[in-house]
């Protein structure tokens, strides 16, 4: 027997249009490319999604076409979060920090009928759009006084944004989809292989925007101020601009100044309570306002994820009174997995175990299911202790990949396959020692180089470090030491020995490290420690500095 309960689907706009009811003035407030301010309230961002909405209906589109996005996070690129989804075709948020190549590559294989791109990247769309066949035209995300100069002879058609909207009136019917329509896309960032479209639905969407919301996740209320730093080319900034929507919170959009002063300014000035983005941002941010002399607040909570989060920012934003909360993801998971979120009797804890459980990436939220497996595909125990392939499943996981065949990292029975290498304790706290590429093996036993690279992080000298696998004759691969100095600062190999030795098995410790000026990180953020392992990863590399005296 069926329940007798109404089948409404999930629809993305139906989002917007909520917002847009019951907080018709609550700001969406965006930062310009000239760092002045773009404010208005839910209700006039619906209209204008609508407006737009209608506007892609008259471009001679078939439902289910994919309409790229080059954009910062800004009103604009919300706009289209929304009406590309909303009129039937699929958002797809494009990384404008890739290389060309492989954004040529990435336009073609998901074949974009129209690119939406902010006029920063007008120079970087000349390049590439010759090359992308599908394209049918180019949309600058701006007025007619904007419109980019100096264009190149050669590119498909080139519109005017304000213009699309300009032309056309509000009354504008939703239409009404099956929720399991595809709604946006993003491809992975392609650092194992060529990158790969996933592609969500409009029910995926909605679920995980539902999910995130839930209060000890990102737990966003409708009373507060929440600032994505993470792009919106990158896994939908984790949802945040339809969750913040769905109920109704303010949202601070800082367009392309995410430095520390930068984020400060916004931080302040729009009293932005809760933020999201990767360790390296908070990083940066708590170091500037910590040299200014000046707090975070009223930010008062942090999501951090992308990357492991070391305890030095979870102390650092704690002196400032915020609370980090740890999460992890991925481009296929929506990207919200888990999230480090203590239960009442942890709480009870002394401070040094609950560092130990907030330092890991934490539970699932209920819809995702997790589990680790041994090389011969069986799961394995959750002890804390076992170390195996992290696979996940639940509504907002990838079942496949966009215009690919490839299996591989799907099991037989149904389940993704991460990539990332992780333990679960008996409370189902899961932990990421390593994503499975970057693993160092030594000797036939695992080292964690997240582990390594957090403890490193807390000595004053280090701004940031990272830990790779270099070649050795007698165990097959060490772990060395990448390190970035804090300015002014000097560190003698016995001194971090001395630093990391209390915490850690000797056999686990570097034989040696190297001090570099920077670290090189990708398109999204992450350190790329595959081209530290091409450039540092010699067994006799010249500028490695030994950690001991011996
Ligand atoms: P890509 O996989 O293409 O680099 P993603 O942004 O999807 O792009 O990256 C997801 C990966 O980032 C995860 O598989 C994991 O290795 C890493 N990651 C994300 N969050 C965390 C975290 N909290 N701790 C450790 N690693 C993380």
């Amino acid at each position: 027997m069926l329940g007798l309960m109404m089948d409404a689907p999930l629809r993305i706009p139906d989002i917007l249009e909520h917002a847009a009811k019951y907080y018709p003035k609550t700001e969406i407030v965006s930062r310009n490319e000239d760092s002045t301010l773009h404010r208005y309230g839910y209700a006039d961002a619906a209209r204008r999604a609508r407006q737009l909405a209608k506007a892609l209906s008259r471009m001679g589109l078939e439902r289910g076409d994919r309409i790229a996005t080059l954009a910062w996070n800004n009103h604009r690129h919300f706009e289209l979060y929304y009406a590309v989804p909303g009129a039937g075709l699929v958002c797809h948020t494009v990384n404008p920090r890739l290389f060309p190549e492989q954004l040529v590559f990435i336009l073609n294989d998901a074949q974009d009928r129209y690119l939406f791109s902010d006029v920063a990247f007008a120079r970087l769309v000349a390049g590439v759009a010759p090359y992308a066949k599908s394209l049918r035209g180019i949309v600058f995300n701006c007025d007619r006084d904007h419109m980019p100069k100096d264009l190149p002879d050669g590119l498909p058609p080139v519109l005017c944004y304000e213009d699309l909207i300009d032309a056309e009136d509000d009354d504008f019917e939703w239409p009404v989809l099956d929720e399991r329509t595809a709604s946006g896309m993003c491809y992975t960032s392609g650092t194992t292989g060529n990158p790969k479209g996933v592609l969500y639905s409009h029910r995926s969407t909605v679920l995980h925007a539902m999910a995130v919301n839930q209060p000890g996740l990102f737990g966003i209320a409708p009373d507060e101020t929440v600032l994505p730093v993470v792009p919106m080319f990158h896994v939908n900034a984790w949802c945040v601009p339809y969750a913040a929507a769905l109920v109704g919170a303010r949202l601070v959009l800082p367009g392309p100044r995410l430095d520390g002063p930068g984020l400060l300014e916004v931080i302040h000035g729009e009293k932005v309570t809760i933020g999201a983005g990767v360790p390296t941002i908070w990083l940066n941010l708590v170091n500037y306002a910590d040299q200014a002399g000046q707090s975070v607040a009223p930010m008062n909570r942090v999501v951090v994820g992308g990357a492991a989060c070391p305890q030095t920012l979870i102390e650092r934003l704690a002196a400032h009174k915020a609370l980090a909360v740890h999460a992890w993801g991925m481009t296929e998971t929506s990207p919200l997995g888990a999230v480090s979120v203590l239960s009442a009797e942890q709480q009870y804890l002394p401070e040094a175990e609950k560092m130990k459980l907030m330092l890991k990436q934490g539970r699932a939220p209920f819809g995702i299911e997790m589990r680790i497996a041994g090389p011969d595909g069986k799961e394995l125990p959750w002890d804390g202790v076992a170390r195996g392939d992290l696979e996940v499943r639940g509504p907002w996981i990838a079942s496949g990949y966009f215009n690919n065949t490839d299996r591989s990292q799907f099991t037989g029975d149904g389940w993704f396959k991460t990539g990332d290498i992780s333990t679960i304790d008996a409370d189902g706290f899961m932990n990421i020692v390593d994503r499975s590429k970057d693993v160092i093996k030594s000797g036939g036993e695992w080292i964690s180089s997240i582990e390594l690279e957090n403890l490193a992080m807390g000595h004053p000298s280090v701004l940031e470090a990272a830990v790779i696998a270099r070649a050795d004759s007698r165990w097959s691969e060490r772990p060395r030491y990448i390190i970035v100095l804090r300015e002014g600062k000097m560190l003698t190999g016995p001194e971090l020995r001395a630093f990391i030795a209390p915490h850690v098995a000797t056999w686990w410790i570097p034989e040696d490290m190297i001090i570099v000026t920077e670290l090189p990180h990708g398109a999204t953020g992450k350190v790329l420690k595959v081209d530290l392992r091409a450039r540092y990863g010699a067994e006799n590399h010249p500028d490695a500095i030994r950690l001991s005296d011996q």
